[in-house]
């Protein structure tokens, strides 16, 4: 803890607002260029080139965070995701792209009813209070996102509309019923092959329930050819690969047609033509990649959205749900007739003290907590540096501390501090440059003065 505190009154701490007001003209090009051509593959480098070209059709970077589920209020994993995203946002704007970083809250659904129900609210009125407190912790960990979606919102809800009838024009929605375990807290139907004991969902370890409903289905069976040829035709649609394998086994096991409303949920986006069920949340959640697009106020017009920057460049989530976005979401935009995003990248799980995290262990990490013990940036720093990332990985209150003096105290803040002796006001720029790719680095930063070498990771998802 001391040492922690030692750490705040660091000279350092109030570089990040200044990093992040930092125009890409304050950058040598010549300094930049090594890395891009070592590091990142064609089309994107092409963009970032001095060519006219490139200049005269800007193609915007699309960035999206999940759509965070509002049955609780933020936890770290949701944290790690979005300071994940704001550092590959903040190194596209570098580059001077026009960047579109998207976030939100995913706001249906049975679970969030429940949740309702307990905290003595209404789901609107619960919805509200949980979303705020995204808002409020990002505006703490300093994001900057450019769009933030609720699925309450009523352009979202149109789109969903409008989408639901593409895809029933297509003829990939089907009416049946089903019967078979449901977990609540996936808010999914579960094969029997892949429950743990007891009948419990594998995530959750809680029982699932036998369940019979009349839904309707998407045909997702018949999108098995064509997702994978999209993976043949471009493996980095899944990142990182070891991720692209698992998708590649599902998808080859065979692909099951999936319910897409719930007859017994109310807290939803009705059916078009029949209001007695609800858009299953995943048929409703993901469409708010591309509402997101629209401004407030604009009239909810998918083509209209999908006409502001879709495909998005990248989805960043976590590998729990990488079946619904490298799967499902694929296969009903191909449905629907609209392009497929460019690249998945499912990063892994944190651990605390190399256990992992729960409310039932007692061993939470509380985002809000952290930040304001140590500060935005120690936060976005130890967790961008520590984590390898697309791996797994952990947090110890000692390391944090350890890692957060050693290198953005003592290391930065004396090459700073040296800086600020000398005077010279354009290599103080330059550190300030430096500070920024340093909240992009996962493992290493190597740094001089001639110029500025980045070997990171982050830098692959360009
Ligand atoms: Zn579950």
């Amino acid at each position: 803890m001391a040492a922690g505190r030692a750490f705040l009154g660091a000279p350092c701490s109030s570089l990040a607002t200044g990093a992040r007001r930092l125009a890409f003209a304050s950058l040598p090009p010549r300094a930049l260029a090594p890395a891009l051509r070592r590091r990142v593959p064609g089309r994107r480098v092409a963009s970032v080139s001095s060519s006219p070209d490139a200049a005269s059709a800007p193609e915007p970077y699309v960035l999206t965070t999940p759509l965070y589920y509002v049955n609780a209020p933020p936890h770290m994993g949701s944290a790690y995701t979005t300071i994940a995203a704001d550092a590959i946002a903040r190194f596209q704007r570098l580059l001077e792209k026009k960047v579109i970083f998207i976030t939100g809250t995913d706001e249906h659904g049975e679970k969030i009813a429940t949740s309702a129900e307990a905290s003595g609210r209404n789901p609107k009125e619960h919805c509200d209070v949980i979303s705020s407190s995204y808002k409020m912790l990002w505006a703490d960990l300093d994001i900057e996102y450019d769009k933030f979606i609720r699925t309450t919102d009523h352009k979202h809800e149109g789109v969903v509309n409008e989408f639901y009838s593409r895809v029933l024009s297509s003829g990939d929605i089907y009416r049946a019923d089903y019967e078979g375990l449901y977990c609540v807290n996936c808010e999914e139907y579960k094969d029997e092959k892949e429950l743990a004991e007891n009948n419990s969902c594998p995530v959750h370890l809680k029982p699932c329930v036998a369940r019979k409903e009349d839904n309707y289905f998407f045909a997702l069976s018949k999108y098995q050819h064509k997702l994978e040829e999209l993976l043949a035709r471009n493996p980095d649609f899944v990142r990182p690969s070891h991720r692209l394998n698992e998708v590649q086994g599902w998808i080859k096991s065979g692909l099951r047609d999936f319910s897409i409303s719930r007859a017994s949920v109310d807290w939803g986006i009705p059916v078009p033509n029949d209001t007695k069920q609800t858009i299953y949340v995943w048929f409703d959640a993901l469409l708010g990649y591309i509402s997101a697009l629209l401004d407030d106020g604009e009239q909810a017009s998918l083509q209209q959205a999908i006409d502001r920057g879709w495909p998005a460049s990248l989805h960043l989530i976590g590998k729990d749900i990488l079946r619904f976005h490298a799967v499902y979401w694929p296969a009903m935009l191909m449905s629907a007739g609209i392009s497929v995003p460019d690249a998945v990248f499912g990063h892994g799980f944190l651990t605390k003290d190399g256990m992992k995290m729960g409310k039932s262990l007692g061993n939470t990490l509380e985002p809000k907590d952290l930040v304001e013990r140590f500060g935005a940036d120690a936060v976005r720093y130890f967790f961008l540096r520590e984590v390898e990332f697309g791996n797994d990985g952990d947090y110890s209150e000692e390391r944090f501390i350890n890692i957060v003096n050693a290198h953005l105290a003592n290391t930065i803040g004396i090459l700073l501090k040296y800086i600020c002796f000398c005077n010279m006001y354009i290599l103080f720029m330059r550190a300030k440059t430096y500070y920024a790719f340093c909240l992009l680095s996962s493992h290493s930063v190597h740094f001089n003065y001639a110029s500025f070498c980045v070997n990171n990771d982050i830098v692959l998802l360009i």
